[in-house]
């Protein structure tokens, strides 16, 4: 396996692939890598000849008063779940490697961006879409791996890539979770034990509001009624303060008033300092 920080390594590593016709899978990640991560390691692995995955933390999809400086890095650990998986090729690069001094454009995805994360994260998705791009110009993947636990992040790179005619298949992986409920997330580390115990709110309270969606006494349930229960769950517990609970139509990401069709239920609620999101979609 290569470790490769540059981008002109990068480019004559993927020049000389294409070169032999092989067919290349990217699985773009901030570090930090978990069970969630290897997920779609695997998955590319599986379905592709040479597998790059990229290790940056973007500053542009942090605001100012985000984790960006303290979010957890661990090249070593990172390289060697890369390694045990048959990943071709890391790409870690350096900030100013990724992104120039004088660089003025950016990807800007709209509408899909504007509920959910994007209201409570400004800018975030651009800095997203942005990132995103250079790595599938610089990679020239063919297919980009991208989990479901960021679903509207996944639905705003599938936009992206069909409105900009980006030559890639953009998959969804499943969500990853702890054997109690808990997603995966490299920002789980932030969480003392008793926040640990507390964070199984986000999950409990989803599968929940599933389970009583599907079960007969929710067969005629309003979101509305579906979104204060998993309010009133998640206020219960002390720890817990709830950034936004919404359900949402799964394509256009707008308000679902009436539960029927594909739906999205997302939730990002803080556990002490630490924001974590999750979600639960159902084909109804
Ligand atoms: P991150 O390093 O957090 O930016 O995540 C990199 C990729 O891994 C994204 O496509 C995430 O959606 C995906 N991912 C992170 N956690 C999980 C998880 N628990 N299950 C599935 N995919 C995940």
């Amino acid at each position: 396996m290569k470790i490769l920080t540059t981008v002109s390594e990068l480019k004559a590593e993927i020049k000389s692939w294409k070169r032999d016709g092989f067919s290349i899978g990217l699985v773009p990640t901030m570090g930090y890598l978990h069970e969630g991560h290897a997920s779609l390691i695997r998955r590319a692995v599986s379905e592709n000849d040479k597998v790059v995955v990229s290790i940056f933390v973007n500053p542009t999809q942090f605001g100012p008063n985000e984790d960006f400086e303290s979010y957890p890095r661990d090249p070593n650990m990172d390289s060697a779940l890369c390694r045990a998986n048959n990943v071709s090729a890391v790409f870690a690069p350096s900030v100013s490697e990724m992104y120039c001094r004088d660089a003025f454009t950016f990807v800007d995805v709209a509408y899909l961006t504007e509920p959910l994360c994007g209201r409570k994260r400004p800018g975030h998705f651009r800095g997203v879409c942005t990132i995103v791009s250079k790595l599938f110009n610089l990679t020239k993947a063919d297919t980009a791996y991208f989990g479901e636990k960021d679903a509207q992040q996944l639905a705003v790179i599938k936009r992206m890539a069909r409105d900009l005619n980006f030559d890639i298949e953009i998959k969804g992986c499943p969500i990853v979770r702890e054997s109690d409920g808990l997603a995966k997330s490299s920002r789980n580390t932030y969480l003392n034990e008793k926040e640990r115990t507390a964070a199984l709110v986000l999950s409990k309270s989803l599968f929940h509001a599933r389970d009583y969606i599907l079960s007969p006494e929710g067969k005629a349930a309003k979101a509305k009624d579906v979104i204060t229960r998993i309010t009133d769950e998640i206020m219960k517990e002390p720890l817990a303060r709830i950034d936004y609970v919404e359900i949402v139509d799964s394509e256009n990401l707008r308000d679902a008033d009436e539960l029927k069709g594909g739906i999205l239920i997302a939730i990002a609620v803080f556990i002490g300092r630490t924001r974590l999101i999750d979600n639960v979609s159902l084909n109804l």
